[in-house]
């Protein structure tokens, strides 16, 4: 009986992550969203294929890592606290939401202790809802062009991230997701037309990733479509 739990799972897992990439085209990274998943579901999707797990809280993502194989690539895509950045600079492949020029100084700073370099999103405010974090495409300007940026070196602007508003209204979705695309070309052609490494627009997550890629996605972050429920 037991086993048969444990197969199903696995199952389970893989079979979503297999639907997931015969749907997705393969110039679209797929980042599973493992967060509130225990160490044992990441291994089935890891089994599976997986390679590119995303979390959004420091000391669930830092108790992980250790347990974890190490050619997973971790994207942190929750809100980050400056003083927390120094637990996760060892190791963590990407950092999906920058929202400020401190934080970005403090991932530089950190980086650079490491000995390496880490790829960052922007995270821009596309919401019409007063809780999610982002920056407006004047803020981004602001740190862009700021001199303290020119000085940073261990840090890599890779593009842009963006949550929709959660609502059934697939209109609006698509309005905000095309809102960040729009972004994503202005961004790129104010401060990146010689630098091919901004070239990435994380949208889309299990309820939005089809709308996000009619939308110019190129990382969906998918956890409630790959894990199921909570
Ligand atoms: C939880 C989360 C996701 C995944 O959401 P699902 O609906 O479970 O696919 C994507 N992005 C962020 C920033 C998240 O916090």
């Amino acid at each position: 009986m037991h086993e048969f739990i444990i197969d199903f799972h696995f199952m389970h897992i893989k079979d979503n992550l297999e639907a997931l990439y015969r749907e997705i085209p393969p110039c679209v990274k797929i980042v599973a969203v493992s967060k509130t998943h225990p160490v044992e579901r990441i291994r089935e999707a890891y089994e599976a294929g997986q390679r590119l797990f995303g979390e959004n809280k420091v000391q669930e993502m830092t108790a992980k890592q250790p347990l974890l194989p190490d050619d997973i690539s971790w994207h942190f895509i929750g809100h980050l606290q400056s003083n927390k950045v120094k637990y996760i600079a060892p190791f963590v492949s990407m950092i999906q939401s920058v929202d400020s020029l401190k934080l970005l100084a403090e991932i530089d700073k950190e980086a650079k202790r490491n000995n390496r370099v880490i790829d960052c999103l922007l995270e821009m405010f596309i919401a019409s809802e007063e809780t999610k974090f982002g920056l407006d495409p004047d803020e981004a300007r602001a740190i862009l062009s700021s001199p303290a940026f020119s000085t940073f070196k261990n840090i890599r602007i890779a593009g842009v991230m963006g949550m929709a508003t959660f609502t059934p209204d697939e209109r609006r979705v698509r309005k905000e997701f095309r809102l960040l695309t729009h972004c994503f070309y202005a961004l790129q052609s104010e401060f990146f037309s010689h630098d091919k490494c901004f070239h990435e627009i994380s949208m889309g997550m299990s309820g939005d990733y089809k709308i996000a890629l009619e939308e110019g996605s190129t990382i969906v972050r998918i956890g409630t479509a790959i894990f199921g429920g909570k």
